[in-house]
């Protein structure tokens, strides 16, 4: 398939793969330029910081874009009637990279400038996968759960899975801090397919038991250097245990 047919062009064209721990990321990037693997990417990776990564094993594939068309990466019919009614030509190479991979279940971390298509690089594998399995919604448990930095953000991402999702059966509730909760555990209550969630209210929540994680399928931390950078590690580590 189109996702075989770019990892092994690119394996073929010289470029690398790895595996790495947290154990060796320091390691990793001072070999970097003797491997091949993109430093920038792995630097980035070491800015989450050793504990908070430390069980986690995180693949690292540096891709070329080859410029694919949305047709190449396989999304169900109603997602791509959605993409053409949003006006969407072709995907961005954030999207092209990252939609085949997540598509096969495969645990990514994307770098890419704010404004390139970040938002329909996680969220179209997320509403193909939900939407092909049929999956129902229990009330208080997610199956996906995006946390956000910011309460502006989390709403971007609420209108881009309801526009990207306008030909699908996936609900999605947003949960985020400064306002009333009521309404929002209300949602809960409904059932939820997609939790998108600021850190803090999220955990307050969780702590209340008005949200449980037992069903989680897929979690995503957007922009996820930035709320490490705002000094949600805590909660996140807490979230995340
Ligand atoms: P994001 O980086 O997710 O905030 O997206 C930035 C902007 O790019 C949003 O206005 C999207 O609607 C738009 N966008 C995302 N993917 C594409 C695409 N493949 N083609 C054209 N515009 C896109």
């Amino acid at each position: 398939n189109t996702h075989r047919g770019i990892l092994s062009r690119t394996m073929c064209s010289g470029q690398s793969e790895c595996w790495i721990s947290s154990y060796v990321l320091r390691q990793s990037c001072t070999e970097s330029a003797a491997s091949g693997v993109d430093c920038s990417k792995v630097q980035c990776l070491g800015r989450l910081g050793r504990e908070f990564v430390e069980s986690f094993l995180c693949r690292i594939v540096t891709l070329d874009p080859v410029m694919a068309t949305f047709e190449d990466l396989n999304l169900i019919p109603s997602l791509q009637k959605a993409i053409v009614e949003e006006g969407y030509e072709t995907p961005t190479p954030i999207q092209e990279l990252t939609i085949p991979p997540a598509l096969e279940g495969l645990d990514i971390r994307g770098c890419a400038q704010t404004g390139t298509g970040k938002t329909a690089a996680f969220a179209l594998p997320i509403l193909n996968h939900l939407a092909s399995n049929n999956f129902k919604t229990v009330a208080r448990r997610p199956l996906v759960l995006i946390i956000a930095p910011t309460r502006e953000l989390a709403v971007q991402i609420g209108d881009s899975f309801a526009n990207y999702g306008r030909h699908v059966e996936i609900s999605h509730v947003l949960v985020y801090g400064g306002v009333s909760q009521e309404p929002q555990v209300k949602a809960l209550e409904a059932g939820v397919h997609v939790l998108i969630a600021t850190p803090g209210r999220l955990l307050d929540l969780m702590e209340q038991e008005f949200i449980f994680l037992n069903r989680l399928q897929v979690l995503v931390l957007d922009e996820a250097d930035r709320m490490l950078d705002m000094g949600f590690q805590p909660e996140l580590k807490r979230i995340i245990k």
